[in-house]
């Protein structure tokens, strides 16, 4: 249970008490009183507070943060939420001595001069009971929502004391939730191949505790979970299911209502706090839920039971939380939730994290296998266009090279849909002055700004911060109005595929188009039931979609994919080009992707060309072992932060000494991040390279060690630091 205790003059401090004992007290140490105990019951149960240690100590951050981060704000005293309140409904039923038929019969006729009031008792009686033996209650809104009862008619009868008026507390969680789990009802018949992957995921259990399931786009993941949660529930345990952002998954979680019914709980920071504490309180009764599905921070959930883990799509980036602390990755969290629950993980993906795949290959995982597409249905058809060679003989139009422009009006004629897939938002990457060639950059952060278009307006805006301006007419710097645009994003995408494709009918999926809240659901089931025709979008079109009617997916410039400096950027390129892939011809019919490229030679292209995982896992294992990076290694990033460039600069280089001392070979120079200024605060970056033999609780204390050090010196007690972990 929580409790407060006062610290200093007015501070109270939250703790959460694990333990009483007698044994260690020390009477060299002024112990201060309790103030309050928040409690009247645990809030967290053993399973937890393990779970939370560790999660401090391995991601170097306070258990403070951990409890910040796992305990709804609804619950917490020192936020403003604080004080939930819980939703209640106003219901009405037949007062107590009208609730048999004479007495009904005669307030019906003690009304016959006032006809509305008469037909809405009746109205009431109807719908409350059936053969005046049992008497229910109705919610107001219900009633008053047929148009010919009124409010005003409803009082008087509540006067009259014919029927009463009560309040009633109601769940916001699981309203929509009613449907009856029926173990016979939605079955599941899986396939020859499903059935095998099925059995050896159990067969493998008994020696592992973690099972990586390695299934091809559209293979048919979703309904072997759904066997294996189907077991689990009905052994009584429970499940806990990862999904990487739980708006991107409504085809999914819809499934799952349909097969799990009043089991299923949901969890994501997309619900309002109120719901979270409702789901935390939950977990946390006696009747829990047994399955929840979330997103990274359903990791923090009670569960007594706990019996499996799955992570889907558990190659996943949005998995890994940046910020605030705790900097977790989610996916490797939970199988060590799983090991101190005693509970089976199972992982599933099409393109396998290198690190996850690379533990089944030694052994540490189990691994299975499938290689086929629910129905047979044939693996798309690859097609690399040479944007270069397009260019030189003028076969192109924007940024659609001609066999690609073909292949598109071939698709429309067909009436089948078509995705289009373009990394960036907005109508280009950035603005430049051809005479002095300077970039219009944000005052607040160390980038350029993006050029973004809406009903007509142009303008710049900062994806780092929000900062936007209008467009400038000439160049700030020089005067100059030669000012040209380079690179293409969605919106210009957009702009050129109507131009293109006159009567297409286009929609956009970007951060931009599903800022208001159901927006994205908005636009994909208006693709799934074809009343649009050309879907544009970011990498949100990669994630798990499944339509039955896209029969071309185009990735419209594979290499700003390939370009970024970061040492899994091969790798994330390489899922991301298999996983938009995936999206086409996933029944009946075998798809066609095209990817349009200036690197028609990258080795990457032969890979998703040939959908070989393998020899994409074997180049690029092979790689990090020669350069040292993980899987071989762990790797820390220590970053400091300071607005001022000279302070950040100067600690990290401290810390960096220190560092040195210890890890002469492990420890990097310090540099500056892709962005070095963000909202106007200087980053700086040490990293180490650590090998996995090294005790990591040494590590830890040595770069805990470096970090005092430099932040008792007085001019870097204002520097700001924190490490990410792996
Ligand atoms: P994955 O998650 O592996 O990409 P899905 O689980 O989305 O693949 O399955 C692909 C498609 O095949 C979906 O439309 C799904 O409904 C269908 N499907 C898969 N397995 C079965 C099954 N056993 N019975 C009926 N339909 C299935
Ligand atoms: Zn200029
Ligand atoms: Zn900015």
């Amino acid at each position: 249970m929580r409790v407060t205790v006062p610290l200093g003059l007015k501070k109270n401090y939250t703790a959460i008490v694990s333990e009483l004992t007698e044994k260690d007290i020390n009477n060299d140490i002024q112990y201060k009183e309790i103030k309050d105990i928040l409690d009247t019951t645990p809030i967290a149960n053993n399973t937890q507070l393990r779970f939370w240690q560790w999660m401090a100590e391995y991601y170097m951050c306070s258990e403070g943060e951990i409890y910040r981060a796992a305990i709804p704000a609804g619950l917490k005293p020192d936020t403003k939420h604080y004080g939930y309140k819980p939703k209640t409904e106003i219901r009405i039923r037949i007062a107590q001595q009208y609730q048999n038929e004479q007495e009904l019969q005669k307030a019906l006729n003690s009304l016959k001069k006032a006809p509305a009031q008469q037909q809405l008792l009746l109205n009431i009686i109807y719908l409350t009971t059936q053969d005046y033996k049992q008497f229910d209650d109705i919610k107001r809104a219900q009633l008053l929502n047929a148009r010919q009862n009124s409010a005003t008619t409803l009082n008087t009868l509540i006067e009259k004391g014919f029927i009463v008026a009560f309040e009633q507390q109601v769940s916001r969680i699981e309203n929509n939730n009613t449907k009856k789990y029926d173990e016979s009802k939605e079955n599941i018949n899986l396939s020859e191949h499903q059935q095998a992957a099925y059995d050896t995921i159990n067969k493998l259990w008994q020696t592992k505790n973690v099972v990586l399931l390695h299934g091809v786009t559209s293979s048919g993941k979703t309904e072997i979970y759904s066997q294996i949660i189907k077991d689990v529930i009905n052994s009584d345990g429970q499940v806990l299911f990862l999904v990487p952002e739980i708006a991107l998954t409504t085809q999914l979680t819809e499934r799952m209502k349909k097969i799990l019914g009043e089991n299923l709980g949901i969890y994501h920071s997309g619900f309002s706090d109120e719901e979270r504490v409702e789901v935390y309180r939950k977990q946390l009764s006696d009747n829990p839920f047994k399955v929840i599905m979330g997103a990274r921070s359903a990791i923090f959930l009670p569960m007594t039971q706990l019996k499996l883990v799955i992570v889907d799509e558990e190659h996943e980036s949005s998995y890994k939380q940046q910020n605030p602390a705790p900097r977790y990755h989610a996916r490797n969290a939970a199988i060590m939730l799983a090991q101190i629950a005693n509970a089976k993980v199972l992982l599933g993906s099409a393109t396998p994290a290198v690190e996850t795949y690379y533990n089944a290959t030694i052994g540490k995982y189990g691994l299975v296998t499938l290689t086929h597409r629910y129905g047979d249905v044939q693996m798309p058809d690859i097609e690399i266009i040479d944007i270069k060679e397009c260019r030189r003989k003028k076969m192109y139009d924007g940024p659609f090279m001609d066999p690609l422009t073909d292949k598109i009006k071939h698709t429309l004629n067909e009436n089948k849909q078509v995705i289009l897939f373009q990394n960036r938002r907005g109508l280009a990457h950035y603005i430049t002055c051809e005479d002095c060639a300077v970039s219009p950059t944000c005052p607040n952060c160390e980038v350029s700004l993006t050029p973004h278009i809406i009903r007509g307006n142009k303008f710049l805006s900062c994806h780092y911060c929000g900062y936007s301006t209008g467009m400038p007419d000439k160049c700030p710097e020089c005067g100059s109005i030669k000012l040209t645009t380079t690179g293409i994003g969605t919106e210009k995408v957009q702009q050129e595929t109507q131009k293109l494709f006159n009567g297409a009918r286009v929609a956009r999926l970007d951060t931009d188009t599903t800022r208001r809240k159901n927006a994205h659901q908005h636009i994909i089931s208006d693709f799934a039931q074809h009343n649009s025709d050309i879907l544009i979008g970011t990498q949100m079109v990669s994630k798990g979609l499944d339509f039955n009617n896209v029969a071309l997916v185009a990735v419209l410039n594979a290499d700003s994919l390939l370009t970024l400096p970061d040492f899994r950027s091969t790798e994330r390129a390489y899922q991301l080009l298999e996983q938009v892939s995936g999206r086409a011809g996933r029944r009946q019919q075998q798809g066609t992707v095209i990817i349009q490229t200036y690197n028609t030679q990258h080795p990457i292209m032969q890979w998703v060309k040939e959908h070989d995982y393998l020899s994409f896992y074997n180049y690029t294992i092979k790689e990090r072992q020669l350069l040292r990076y993980p899987p071989f290694v762990r790797m820390y990033t220590i970053v400091f932060k300071h607005k001022e460039k000279d302070i950040a600069l100067h600690a990290a280089q401290y810390a960096q000494q220190i560092l040195a001392k210890y890890f002469p070979q492990e420890t990097s120079n310090v540099t500056e991040p892709l962005v070095s200024r963000i909202m106007n605060i200087y980053y700086q970056t040490i990293v180490l390279r650590i090998d996995n033999k090294v005790n990591i609780h040494q590590t830890r204390q040595i770069i805990n060690y470096a970090i005092q050090q430099t932040t008792a010196q007085n001019m870097f007690k204002t520097v700001q630091f924190y490490v990410e972990i792996d």
